[in-house]
C-alpha cells in the first residue's frame, strides 16, 4: 500500500536541529518560518536531495553520468519518498531558453531516452537509418539459406556526371575485374567510355560468393573490402531473386548521402550548438523587422514620415534624398499615402532595389554627392544596423520594430533537423514535449523500443 506520509527522522543538514516530521503525501504542503530557519534546507537539501539521489541511483552507470547526483543528506531516515523534481524560485525566469521541461530537468531524462533508444531517420527523405558493423552484415547474410548466391558490391559513385576515368583506372590497377555501371555489370578488361555529361552510378564488384558455413571468413573479408572502398557501405545483390540489400556501417543515408551525428544527449539539447537549430540558435523563434511596425500608420505618406524608424525627417536629409531618388526612378510620389503606393514602390522602399542601381544626388550646404548605387531597403538596413551596433541602447531602440515569428527552419522545435529526425515510436523529442504529462504517461510505455 502507498504510504500516507513522508516521514522525516533526525534531519540535521546545515542548521536543522534534528528535525522529525510527517508530511502528508499527495497534498500541497507549505513550509513556513523565519528567514534562516531552514525551510529550504529541509525542502531542497534534504527531501529533494534524497528523492533525486535514490532515483538516479536506480539508473545505469551510463545514465547517471548525465544527471547530476546529489550527496546523501544528513538525516537518520526518510520514508515514503518518491522520485523528486525541484522547481526553484528563480529570478532568471525570463530566459527564453527555459521551459517547464528544462526547469524541472524532466527534459534531461527525455534527452537521455532519445540518445539511448531513439531511432535515427534521414532528415531529408525520412528513411530509417541503421548502422551495422561488418560482423552484423556477415551475420545477416549467413542467415540466408545455404547455396544462395550473392554479389558483393561497393557503391562508389551515386548518379554523378562525368567520365570517371581515373576511378575506373584505379580499380583496374587494384585488381578488380568487374564493375556495375548504371545497373549493368561490365568487365574492367573492356574499354569503358562514359558520356561526360550523363549521370552514372558505379559500383565495383568485390566478390561473388555462395553462402555456406565455410565461406564465412571470405564473406567477412570481402564485406570489409567493400566497406573500406565505399566509405561505409556494402551493397548485396541476390541475383536469383533480383533483390538488393544495402548495409551501412555509418549512420548515413545512401540516397541522400546525409550522414547523421552520433546520438548523444547533447544532440537533443537546444542549449548546445550540437543540437540547436542553426537558424534560430535554439530559441525556436526568429526576430524580424516587421513591416507593420516599420510603417505603423500607412495613411501617412513618405514625406509625412510613414517610416517610423526615421521619425519625421525632412526629405532634405540624406535618407530623404535617397527616397526621393527612389521615387524618381520608380515613378511614385513621396506625397502618396504609403498604403496607396504600388506594390513595386513598397517593395523597393522596404526591401531594396536588389542589383538595380539608381541615380542619387545629395547636397547639403557645400557637400555634394552624386552616386549611381543600389538601395538596400529599410528592413535590411535595420537588420544590418542591429547586427553592427555595439550599443545596447540602439539595439533597444531598434527592437521596437521587431516582431517574433516561429523559426522557419524548425517551426519552433528548437532542434536541428538531424535531432528531430530521431524518433521513438512515431514521435521525435519535440512531439513528446508537446504532450501533457498525462498523455506522455499513457503513450510512452506503450511504445515498443
Ligand atoms: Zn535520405
Ligand atoms: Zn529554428
Amino acid at each position: 500500500m502507498e504510504p500516507k506520509y513522508i516521514s522525516i527522522r533526525g534531519a540535521r543538514m546545515h542548521n536543522l536541529k534534528n528535525i522529525s516530521a510527517d508530511l502528508p503525501r499527495n497534498k500541497l504542503v507549505l513550509l513556513t518560518g523565519l528567514s534562516g530557519s531552514g525551510k529550504s534546507t529541509l525542502a531542497f537539501d534534504t527531501l529533494y536531495a534524497e528523492g533525486q539521489r535514490r532515483y538516479v541511483e536506480s539508473l545505469s552507470t551510463y545514465a547517471r553520468q548525465f544527471l547530476g547526483q546529489m550527496d546523501k543528506p544528513d538525516v537518520d531516515s526518510l520514508e515514503g519518498l518518491s522520485p523528486a523534481v525541484s522547481i526553484e524560485q528563480r529570478t532568471t525566469s525570463r530566459n527564453p531558453r527555459s521551459t517547464v521541461g528544462t526547469i524541472t530537468e524532466i527534459y534531461d531524462h527525455l534527452r537521455l531516452l532519445f540518445a539511448r533508444a531513439g531511432r535515427p531517420h534521414c532528415p531529408d527523405c525520412g528513411k530509417e537509418i541503421r548502422s551495422q558493423s561488418i560482423e552484423d552484415m556477415v551475420n545477416a547474410l549467413s542467415l540466408q539459406p545455404e547455396g544462395t548466391k550473392v554479389i558483393l558490391l561497393a557503391p562508389l559513385v551515386d548518379g554523378k556526371k562525368g567520365e570517371h576515368r581515373d576511378l575506373l583506372e584505379n580499380l583496374r590497377k587494384e585488381g578488380f575485374v568487374r564493375v556495375r555501371i548504371n545497373g549493368e555489370i561490365k568487365s574492367l578488361d573492356e574499354d569503358i567510355t562514359l558520356l561526360k555529361n550523363k549521370r552514372h552510378t558505379i559500383e565495383v564488384v568485390v566478390d561473388r560468393i555462395v553462402i555456406k558455413p565455410e565461406a564465412e571468413q571470405r564473406l567477412a573479408d570481402s564485406a570489409s573490402t567493400a566497406v573500406k572502398l565505399s566509405g561505409g557501405f556494402l551493397l548485396v545483390n541476390f541475383p536469383s531473386e533480383n533483390q538488393e540489400t544495402l548495409f551501412s556501417e555509418k549512420a548515413a543515408c545512401i540516397e541522400c548521402g546525409r550522414s547523421l551525428p552520433d546520438l548523444t544527449t547533447q544532440l537533443f539539447s537546444f542549449n548546445n550548438p550540437k543540437g540547436a537549430c542553426p537558424e534560430c540558435t535554439g530559441l525556436g523563434v526568429k526576430q524580424f523587422f516587421d513591416p507593420q511596425l516599420v510603417v505603423p500608420d500607412p495613411d501617412l505618406s513618405l514625406s509625412q514620415g510613414a517610416l517610423a524608424p526615421w521619425g519625421y525627417r525632412s526629405l532634405d536629409s540624406y535618407i530623404g534624398q535617397m527616397i526621393k531618388a527612389l521615387a524618381a526612378h520608380y515613378k511614385f510620389s513621396v506625397d502618396t499615402p504609403f498604403q496607396k503606393l504600388s506594390a513595386k514602390a513598397k517593395e523597393v522602399v522596404l526591401y531594396g532595389t536588389g542589383t538595380e542601381e539608381i541615380m542619387f544626388r545629395y547636397q547639403k550646404e557645400r557637400r555634394r554627392l552624386t552616386a549611381q548605387t543600389s538601395f538596400e531597403g529599410i528592413l535590411p538596413q535595420l537588420a544590418r544596423r542591429y547586427q553592427e551596433t555595439s550599443s545596447a541602447m540602439v539595439r533597444e531602440e531598434l527592437s521596437e520594430f521587431m516582431n517574433e515569428q516561429p523559426c522557419p527552419s524548425c517551426q519552433g522545435a528548437r532542434l536541428k533537423p538531424e535531432a528531430l529526425a530521431v524518433r521513438i515510436g512515431p514521435w521525435n523529442i519535440f512531439d513528446l514535449t508537446l504532450m501533457s504529462i498525462d498523455r506522455l504517461l499513457l503513450e510512452l510505455p506503450a511504445i515498443s523500443f
